[in-house]
């Protein structure tokens, strides 16, 4: 069997996290090692490898908790940038579903990917 991810064992509570927001279905926390000022990630409880195998019915929830998260941080007046990165070609690192929400770029030296 395939060993977990780090954001498996996060959702067990196995690992500790900074966490933003959950619900029944997701959680969100952040980064450990943020490329932007805010840099917060958001995980499906349930686990799927990257975006191509998720289901599409989760996808409008997660918009759901997403748009709250942001909505939560003052994220949907000022902007953020929504990423996924999916398969190792894209530089997935954690094979674990994760969307990355960036924002705070105004005043920031700090460059994105
Ligand atoms: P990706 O390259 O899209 O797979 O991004 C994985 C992200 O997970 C990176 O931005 C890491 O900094 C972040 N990360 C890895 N381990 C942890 C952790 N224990 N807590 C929070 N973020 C993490």
């Amino acid at each position: 069997m395939q060993e977990k991810t780090v954001f498996e064992l996060i959702v067990e509570g196995k690992v500790p996290c900074n966490k933003v927001l959950e619900d029944n279905d997701f959680l969100a926390f952040e980064d450990i090692n943020p490329r932007a000022p805010i840099h917060i990630l958001v995980i499906p409880k349930k686990h799927f490898r990257d975006f191509q195998e998720f289901e599409p019915e989760l996808m409008a929830k997660m918009t759901a908790f997403i748009q709250k998260l942001a909505t939560l941080l003052g994220l949907d007046k000022s902007g953020y940038r929504l990423v996924s990165n999916c398969g190792k070609d894209s530089g997935q690192e954690v094979f674990h579903l994760h969307f990355h929400i960036l924002s705070g770029f105004k005043n920031s030296s700090k460059t994105l990917f």
